[in-house]
């Protein structure tokens, strides 16, 4: 009896060894699966997330995400027009889009009420009217008057005496420039006085509106005769003081007077050097021909790099330039130019839809009916 009685523990000592063991087995296994569970939600939260992300970096860049399944609508709700810097009119053809899969099936991935999102880079850029007339390389002359109306939106205008990085003279305190071009003028004035060992270089006119240019102009006639006044000074609406991209540089003495522009060391420094700046000496002597504008040894305009670089490398003033861009350049055949170890393609075109450069790029009107498309990178 005994003998049985130790058999019969030892058989049910081991059938509950044996369950403990199929219960762990069982605890393990159920742990298992709730931590796959889990890391797939975290991986479908994940992805969910990354999508929602591409879609609004699509619709600032001008791509596309095309919506497949059902649930579109819901989805296209979400994000809706192209947010940020870019214009919605200037972004892919004005479609910062979401539309249904084109053959109208949905991905057989997609649950009910689980659309699939498919990143579809835009192709092409959509160019406005506007930006014929506005930007950095527009030709303002005596046959090209400034398109205010265009640039209102566009051009940012600051004070120099409220926004300059350090002190250098400006003649009136209401003298304004186009606020990008402000770090580069004060870089400009500054090596050029390190140069010259004094602080007498500044600003002796800058942003003109059309009053303020009929001002001068009126002065002018009045005070020089109307000959001057032709030569030296523009007609209203049509003086590049009205882009808030040109300055006219000045001597300016501690006893506050004047000295010579013409002539002086700075005026030399600046046209050999203006250009790492990325401004031109607009009114040189050897272009009096094609400017219609005497020689100004005091006048600068900002054009930005690589353009200031590669004009003054080959002498051209901003209609040579211009000229050549137009008669030489295209999408399949841009400019090609390293500056400062950037390599930039650079053409010129009048269509209003272009492909979409590869790098970063920028668009500036030439005020003559045409696009200057720069890329870089
Ligand atoms: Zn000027």
């Amino acid at each position: 009896m005994s003998t049985d009685t130790t058999r019969e523990r030892e058989r049910r000592r081991r059938q509950r060894e044996r369950l403990r063991r199929r219960r762990r087995r069982r605890r393990i296994a159920a742990a298992a699966a709730g931590a796959v569970v889990l890391l797939g939600l975290v991986f479908v939260v994940w992805t969910v997330r990354e999508r929602m992300e591409a879609g609004k970096r699509a619709g600032e860049s001008g791509d596309i995400i095309v919506l497949t399944g059902s649930g579109a609508e819901t989805a296209a709700g979400l994000f809706g027009e192209g947010p940020g810097e870019v214009r919605p009119d200037v972004a892919a053809g004005g479609e910062t889009a979401l539309r249904d899969g084109e053959d109208g099936s949905a991905d057989p991935a997609a649950g009910e009420g689980n659309p699939q999102l498919t990143y579809v880079p835009s192709t092409t850029v959509q160019l406005t009217e506007g930006q014929k007339h506005t930007g950095d390389l527009i030709l303002v002359s005596s046959s090209f008057g400034y398109d205010f109306e265009a640039n209102e939106e566009t051009i940012h205008l600051v004070r120099i005496g409220d926004s300059q990085s350090w002190t250098y003279p400006v003649d009136k305190e209401e003298f304004m420039v186009a606020r990008h071009i402000m770090k580069s003028l004060d870089a400009m004035i500054h090596d050029c006085d390190q140069t010259m060992g004094t602080n007498e270089t500044g600003i002796s006119s800058a942003y003109r509106s059309m009053e303020y240019q009929q001002n001068v102009w009126d002065e002018a006639e009045e005070e020089y005769g109307e000959d001057y006044a032709k030569s030296y000074v523009a007609t209203p609406g049509y003086s590049e003081h009205h882009t808030g991209l040109s300055v006219d540089l000045g001597i300016f003495y501690d006893d506050g007077s004047y000295g010579s522009f013409t002539g002086s060391e700075n005026a030399a420094w600046m046209a050999s050097n203006c250009w790492k700046y990325g401004f031109i000496r607009r009114y040189a002597e050897d272009k009096t021909a094609i400017t219609g504008i005497s020689n100004e040894s005091w006048h600068f305009r900002y054009v930005g790099l690589p353009h200031s670089a590669y004009m003054a490398e080959h002498n051209l003033c901003l209609e040579e330039y211009l000229d050549f861009l137009k008669s030489s350049t295209s999408a399949v055949n841009p400019l090609v130019y390293t500056c400062e170890g950037t390599e930039y393609s650079i053409y010129c075109t009048s269509e209003s839809v272009i492909q979409k450069p590869a790098g970063r790029f920028e668009i500036s009107g030439d005020n003559r009916g045409n696009y200057i498309v720069t890329v870089s990178g």
